[in-house]
């Protein structure tokens, strides 16, 4: 039986929401790609996101900072010297782990440390003593850059969008006229060297964040951490996400990031094997350690000066750190359902449906012919052609029984389908057809386009 989760993956691979990269040379687990489907549901995340925490607000702007920085940033970030992991290998399998995984894994089940790593078994074979030594294991991905091959052309691909926006921190304040408390949103590729990437594009190497970099007085830091820690739970909740399948996890000191003074991550119940619960999203109190290492660093001030009180201060930082690949993972694996529906012959079906939001639904409505006709496809085509000229993605389907193009539909969560049937050459009317509740209405042509701004807003 395929676990709930597997199935989610399956419908993600067939339908072209995500592909495994390189997959005509054999794949890789740590990279995918975003297929047509895929492409429209991130950038619908992407742009709901943008949205709410970005033009919505008065009290941020948007930033898109290089993927390549020079390498001082990541000096002064800490992340050359700590963003690292100690990782052993399985001489039989190959595999690595990380070492305070496994350590830590031994002490849970057996309530007391190892003696050395010849106690601590192999996940996979339950074998003892087959451990290389532990290694130190940078998170950063590396490149070269130049003409010389040599290391004066290393370079790192950054492992997170933040520090562009620390960097850029003056520029921002002073061209945008802007004081604490205010905020900088940035959306963009993260490179990590994960150790074990998987479960599908939950840990990947290549990936995309969403975050934000809030400034505000060191005192307001703690306030504005509850607000962001709200802020960013309704996002998901105005999105649908089932509030079961969501919890808060109060980081301990000794998990946290090397900037972090306190951190509240997110979680969703992915429904790993083992594991239900996985990291969606964090908020963390970078306090001022940020602003302050890059001010040390490269001796440029990095503080605001309030004219008002005439005091000068380095702002605290609060950060609301969303992986979009996760959060659409999370979104899918939200949306999916099984339901038991009647069939034609008086017994019951079931329908597979994605019960995306349909705001972030990537097609937003199916034309459907009745059937393939030289007199219902003009029109069908041109009340397809109308609809996108609204900004809509459209499909346009008229192939097979019309039942199963409903299903094809409702499997990749388009929210409304449109049938041109011989009724409408006559009547100018359509049939719409709700994804949730099945129920159809007929909508005059001219009254098409409202009916459904309404409903899928925006
Ligand atoms: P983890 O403990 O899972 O490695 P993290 O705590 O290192 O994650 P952060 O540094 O807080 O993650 O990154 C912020 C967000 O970026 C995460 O909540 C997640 O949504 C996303 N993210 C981080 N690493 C990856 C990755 N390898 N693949 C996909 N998304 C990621």
């Amino acid at each position: 039986e395929q676990s709930r989760l597997d199935k989610v993956i399956a419908l993600a691979r067939h339908r072209g929401f995500v592909f495994q990269a390189g997959e005509i040379y054999g794949g890789s687990r740590s990279a995918w790609d975003y297929g047509p489907l895929g492409t429209e549901l991130k950038e619908n995340i992407r742009r709901q996101w943008w949205q709410t925490f970005v033009r919505g607000r008065g009290d941020m702007v948007g930033l898109d900072s290089s993927i390549v920085l020079p390498k001082r940033v990541w000096e002064a970030s800490g992340h050359v010297a700590t963003f690292a992991d100690t990782v052993v290998e399985s001489t039989i399998t190959h595999k690595r782990y990380r070492a305070d995984h496994l350590w830590e894994a031994f002490v849970a089940k057996r309530g007391r440390e190892p003696e050395s790593w010849d106690e601590v078994p192999d996940p996979d074979t339950g074998q003892r003593g087959n451990w290389t030594e532990p290694r130190s294991f940078s998170g950063l991905v590396k490149t070269y850059l130049g003409v010389v091959d040599d290391e004066s052309g290393l370079y790192y691909l950054r492992p997170e969008t933040a520090q562009g926006i620390f960097v850029n921190f003056s520029n921002v304040l002073t061209a945008s006229r802007r004081k604490p408390p205010f905020g900088v949103g940035q959306v963009g590729k993260a490179f990590r060297n994960e150790i074990t990437p998987g479960n599908f594009i939950f840990r990947t190497r290549e990936f995309e964040q969403m975050e934000i970099e809030y400034f505000t007085p060191p005192a307001e830091a703690n306030e504005w951490f509850e607000h962001w820690v709200e802020a960013c739970w309704n996002w998901f909740l105005d999105l649908g996400v089932d509030p079961a399948n969501m919890r808060r996890f109060d980081v301990p000191v000794d998990d946290r990031a090397h900037y972090s003074a306190g951190t509240i991550d997110v979680e969703y119940r992915f429904g790993f094997p083992g594991k239900e619960w996985g990291e969606l999203m964090g908020v963390a109190n970078r306090t001022d350690y940020d602003l302050k290492s890059h001010s040390e660093a490269s001796g440029q001030s990095l503080t605001f000066f309030d004219q008002a009180s005439g005091e000068k201060y380095t702002p605290y930082v609060i950060e609301p750190s969303f992986g979009l690949t996760r959060a659409m993972m999370a979104f899918l694996v939200d949306a999916y359902r099984e339901e038991e529906v009647p069939n034609a012959k008086g017994g019951t079906d079931t329908r597979t449906v994605l019960k995306l939001d349909p705001r972030l639904a990537p097609v937003k409505v199916a034309v459907l012919p009745l059937s393939r006709n030289e007199r219902l496809s003009p029109l069908a085509r041109e009340v397809a052609d109308t609809l996108r000229s609204a900004g809509w993605n459209i499909d346009f389907d008229d192939a097979g029984a019309i039942g199963r193009r409903y299903r094809r539909q409702d499997e990749i969560g388009t929210p409304f389908c449109v049938t041109v049937d011989f009724d409408s050459l006559d009547d100018n009317a359509v049939t719409v057809r709700d994804r949730d509740t099945m129920g159809q209405e007929r909508i005059g042509l001219d009254a098409l386009h409202a009916y459904l701004a309404e409903r899928l807003r925006g």
